[in-house]
């Protein structure tokens, strides 16, 4: 039975809708309008008195938990997109070209720029690149080297100049002067959501868990629409505390939870509900996944970065850079997952192989094996796509995930 929406469910449905009415307001009275990768830091551009941001890829995820992603896919595919090519771009060129009216949004406001970086996949500078040269705007793209280990300090002082860079664009395009302490309040902003979220997030910890994966998943949409900006410091409070009530109270979304699962690639947007009904018709609940633990950390670690008053939060900007996972080596994402997997008491891990983003699916058999040699879990590999539903065949996801509650069943029982 679907739990009771929550409070911090419908401050979540307000907060969405309230930015993308609010983005569109801003472009109609003439605000310059940045469509942004996830990780560009939107902190930024709040230095501004008259930019907005927006993120295609938050647009292409939600277009597709509202069940259009196929067919916004498709009027890419009929342009020559190639169906091999990542399910995001091919629904933000599906609608941008003629299928607004399909989008729940009605799409995004028109960019005056574009920003994109290369640390999560070099497709999304191509996608950006696309837009580039059909709308005939500039197009800034920051070069994130990747990571086998640590950020090194050459490479976060080389992130910090692409950013001055970018302001300077900015101004140069605007003509407003960057506002350092707009910029200073609006990472602060960031900074205290970031606690807040680790909090609600630690919830999983409770045995049964306080949350779902699934939750995190629908929670994490105001970091990408709402970031630097105390809406969002007030909906991770808002979301933090209802959470540990329910805990306290004994209000869990799986109540009788027999498994504990990690569940390892982007959201399955389309699957959301439909997943997890399933999943708690049998006891289990995927509590986790390193998609969301890695929001507010850095390379390898899902544990909160402080924000420290004394640097400069450029600094703060490129040091945390590399916090989604498509960017770590195999090192640092076995050593990311371990830790969720002694925190959290994970049961068992849902490699789930996406046919979109190859960059994160494409360690995952070498880190599948990783695992079982340190773990005494079992693991399985599904096939997915995180927002193209007609790559996703139910019935075999489903035999591959119950033979994986067997094997935990015969591992406990042999135990
Ligand atoms: S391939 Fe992966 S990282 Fe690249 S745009 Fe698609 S989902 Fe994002």
């Amino acid at each position: 039975m679907a739990r009771e929406k929550t409070n911090a469910g419908t401050h979540l449905t307000q907060l969405i809708v309230g930015s993308y009415m609010d983005a569109f307001k801003k472009w109609k009275e003439g605000a310059l309008v940045v469509w942004g990768a996830i990780v560009i830091p939107a902190e930024i551009f709040r230095g501004f008195e008259n930019v907005v941001y927006c993120v295609p890829e938050t647009h292409a995820a939600l277009c597709a938990a509202k069940n259009v992603g196929p067919e916004l896919c498709q009027r890419a595919e009929a342009l020559g997109y190639s169906m091999d090519l990542c399910s995001y771009p091919r629904i933000d060129i599906g609608w941008v070209s003629g299928g607004r009216k399909i989008s729940p949004t009605s799409g995004l406001p028109k960019p005056g720029l574009l920003v994109s970086d290369n640390n999560d996949c070099s497709l999304l500078t191509k996608w950006f690149d696309v837009h580039h040269r059909n709308m005939n705007i500039p197009h800034f793209m920051v070069d994130v080297p990747f990571c086998y280990g640590p950020q090194e300090e050459k490479d976060l002082e080389y992130i910090v100049e692409q950013f001055r860079d970018l302001i300077s664009l900015v101004e140069k395009m605007t003509g407003q002067t960057f506002n350092i302490d707009r910029f200073f309040k609006a990472s602060i902003q960031t900074a205290l959501a970031m606690g807040e979220w680790k909090r609600f997030l630690e919830c999983a910890k409770n045995r049964p868990s306080g949350i779902t994966a699934f939750d995190s998943f629908a929670q994490m949409a105001p970091f990408f629409t709402s970031r630097g900006t105390p809406e969002m410091v007030e909906h991770y409070r808002i979301l933090a505390d209802e959470t540990e009530e329910r805990v306290k109270e004994g209000d869990f979304p799986v109540p009788d939870e027999k498994y504990r699962l990690l569940w390892d690639n982007i959201a399955p947007w389309h699957q959301m509900s439909r997943m997890s009904t399933r999943l708690m018709e049998l006891g289990a609940n995927i509590i986790a996944a390193p998609y969301t633990l890695c929001i507010g950390g850095l390379e390898g670690s899902f544990e909160l970065f402080q924000f420290s008053l004394d640097k400069d939060p450029l600094w703060y900007m490129a040091r945390t850079q590399n916090m989604s996972v498509c960017p770590y080596g195999l090192d640092l994402r076995t050593d990311a997952m371990s830790w969720a997997i002694e925190e959290l008491g994970i049961d068992g891990v849902i490699f789930a192989s996406n046919r979109s983003c190859k960059v994160f699916s494409v360690m995952q058999m070498d880190q599948q094996r990783r695992i079982s040699e340190k773990f005494d879990i079992p693991t399985v590999m599904i096939e997915m796509d995180h927002a193209d539903a007609r790559k996703f065949s139910e019935e075999s996801a489903y035999m591959r995930l119950e033979a994986l509650l067997e094997n935990i069943e015969s591992r406990r029982a042999a135990a």
